[in-house]
């Protein structure tokens, strides 16, 4: 679950639903980690087998996942990370492997409600080629498509990119870039990086037309804040509380006291308050430009 720490939507299992075809929109390649894969928007592999996803579980409507949109969130099984206060760690590994058209049946089941789809996981980019499939599939349906990620598969974004199969993208960066593979414990600083480089590049020229960087804050991490804001000064930024065991969350009037050192908007998500937009003392901050 991205935006992790803080539950906004909990993935569930959907009954089956199958029995759509996609016309096939598109073939190439990509390079992920270590290997290079051809992908393909139908929901066929390039080798013709049917295409299969290893699921995490399906919300049907979610006024949470899109600020302003109702949409369904589906989640894809498998992270290569382990972030102690992961809230999805039920599906950071295992098998439920499901074929691309079952779960373009749950999402068709609430096609009347919905102008698009959320993919969350687990990490959705980690399973390139179903996750480019079923983007293509739901673009043909005329909804939009948002993606949740870590940032980890850079290529995958790319590829979702420039076939224009993605209208949204948060991505968590969660430390200073000095601290993060100590943090994630497998080193994935530099993927991350390109990932938000990459991202940046497609919101500013167009052609994607959302993209927001998110911090899940913890107490104690408070001073992450004013570095990430600086590394990502001319994007948006969302302001997650973050939950943990039991140690208390910063509560939304907290979460504004560190937004005022800040000295720009930004987006706050509390539990108690759901997402409000903040910009403290204007005045200030605009003046801190000058
Ligand atoms: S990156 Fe992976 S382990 Fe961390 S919160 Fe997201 S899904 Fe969980």
């Amino acid at each position: 679950m991205h935006g992790k720490g803080i539950i906004f939507s909990i993935p569930v299992i959907s009954s089956p639903d199958t029995m759509i075809r996609w016309p096939l929109l598109a073939l190439g390649h990509f390079t992920t980690l270590n290997t290079t894969v051809r992908y393909s928007t139908e929901h066929r592999s390039v080798s013709g087998r049917a295409m299969d996803v290893n699921f995490g579980g399906f919300v049907p409507i979610s006024t949470v996942d899109w600020r302003g949109k109702a949409v369904c969130t589906v989640f894809l099984r498998g992270c290569p990370v382990r972030c102690t206060y992961c809230h999805n760690s039920s599906i950071l590994s295992g098998n439920d492997i499901r074929s691309i058209e079952e779960v373009i049946g749950m999402v068709k089941s609430s096609r009347l409600l919905i102008s698009g789809v959320v993919f969350s996981g687990g990490e959705p980019t980690m399973q390139a080629e179903a996750l480019v499939a079923l983007a293509g599939a739901i673009k043909n349906m005329g909804l939009l498509v948002g993606v949740q990620t870590n940032g980890v598969y850079p290529d995958t974004l790319e590829t979702l990119i420039g076939l224009s199969l993605v209208d949204r993208i948060a991505l968590d960066i969660k430390a200073r870039w000095q601290r993060y593979d100590n943090l994630m414990k497998v080193p994935c600083v530099d993927r991350v990086q390109r990932s938000f480089a990459i991202c940046r590049a497609a919101w500013q020229s167009g052609k994607i037309s959302e993209f927001e960087v998110v911090i899940t804050l913890f107490r104690g991490y408070e001073d992450e804040v004013p570095y990430i804001s600086h590394e990502c000064s001319d994007v948006d930024l969302v302001i997650q509380q973050g939950v943990q065991g039991n140690i208390p969350p910063l509560s939304c009037s907290e979460l504004k006291k560190i937004a005022d050192t800040l000295n720009r908007p930004v987006r706050i998500r509390t539990r108690e308050g759901g997402e409000i937009s903040y910009e403290g003392n204007r005045d200030r901050w605009i003046a801190s430009k000058r």
